[in-house]
């Protein structure tokens, strides 16, 4: 087509994100996205909406600095995670220059953003326990501006070791940000580097409130890090990023209701995830991964033909670049139940 020709070379080469919804598929079980199973509702005001948001609705920054335990000087507002990570290749990388680095298996959106601007990648990937190669990283940090380290990371769904972390923070220091993905952190809060911030100018930390917050569909993230790193993404950010129902909405989920309720429900899908877990684990050639997340990736003898077979039979889970794993998002118990209950049938059959 005459158009495409018009685009920049790189894009036109690109293959993009294959998210689970863009991956399409027909079922009753959707436990392939890493969303929640409980649909909140919230009031929506719409009084105000012939006027511009402001950048960074003080409420909403105030609310997401108390829960994380950090000053609102410290919080960026973003349209997800996913805008978080472009702002900061954005701002910190030039293009044809500087690269990001990250360690596979992860998530896929750090590769494609770098790409997006011209901006070249590094990959060291993770040791056989899903660690952090710290050898290796050291000696590939030529020209990296930003190393993405995704805990608990995803699709693995463990934890990286904090003291990997910091030993990686003090190697990187005065080089570059180190940028901790913690999209799934609301599962285990005590695993958090927040309290690093304190001690780290080059730590960054990525937060959303698609997971445990059950807002997928709200697109609305955080960026933690010190002031200086988030006056330098507020010159790069759109001019009005935040729609005002999405402050509203993000307002009531991060009250002290709100949060209750998240509480409550965090409790209930990790009570789900080891009741997946250890159903799972009972049958044969099948090894589950621990998972510190919504979601765990399970390892079967043939993960190919069970997800197409589960696939078929509409339960739709989540291929996995690791060999013959499939990742399983943790949902109600009833989707878990009929899940599990389908697997051990198929795997009996053969
Ligand atoms: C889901 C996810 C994100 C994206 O979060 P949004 O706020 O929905 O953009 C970022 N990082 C990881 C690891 C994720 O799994």
């Amino acid at each position: 087509m005459a158009i495409t020709k018009l685009a920049r070379k790189k894009v036109r080469e690109m293959t993009p994100y294959q998210s689970a919804r863009r991956l399409g598929g027909s079922g009753d079980i959707w436990l392939n996205a890493n969303e929640s199973p409980f649909a909140n509702e919230y009031n929506i005001k719409c009084d105000r909406l012939n006027r511009y948001s402001t950048c960074q609705p003080q409420e909403l920054i105030q609310a997401y600095a108390d829960y994380a335990g950090v000053s609102a000087e410290q919080v960026l507002t973003s349209r997800g995670a996913d805008e978080g990570i472009e702002l900061l290749i954005r701002a910190f990388c030039e293009p044809k220059q500087d690269s990001i680095l990250y360690c596979p298996p992860t998530y896929g959106m750090y590769a494609i953003s770098a790409e997006t601007f011209d901006v070249d990648t590094k990959t060291v990937p993770l040791t056989a326990d899903w660690q952090l190669d710290l050898p290796a990283i050291r000696d590939n940090l030529d020209s990296v501006k930003l190393v993405f380290v995704c805990s608990p990371n995803n699709p693995t769904g463990n934890l990286i070791k904090r003291r990997d972390l910091e030993a990686l923070l003090d190697m990187t220091a005065g080089k570059a940000l180190v940028v901790v993905d913690e999209a799934y952190i609301d599962f285990c809060p005590e695993a958090s580097t927040v309290d690093l911030l304190s001690q780290y100018p080059n730590l960054v930390i990525l937060r959303t409130l698609s997971k445990a917050f059950a807002l997928a569909g709200l697109r609305c993230g955080f960026t933690l890090a010190n002031q200086e790193i988030i006056k330098l993404l507020l010159k790069v950010i759109a001019p009005y990023p935040v729609p005002v129902p999405v402050t509203d909405i993000a307002v009531q989920a991060l009250s002290p209701a709100g949060l209750a309720k998240t509480k409550f429900q965090v409790l209930d899908l990790s009570a789900n995830r080891a009741y997946l877990q250890a159903g799972l684990s009972m049958l044969e050639g099948v090894t589950v991964f621990d998972g510190y997340g919504n979601y765990l990736l399970v390892k079967f003898p043939d993960a190919e033909g069970l997800f197409n077979t589960l696939w078929d039979h509409g339960i739709i889970l989540r291929r996995s670049p690791v060999e013959n794993c499939i990742r399983i998002s943790v949902g109600n118990r009833d989707e878990c139940e009929k899940t599990l209950a389908f697997i051990r049938e198929q795997l009996n059959q053969n």
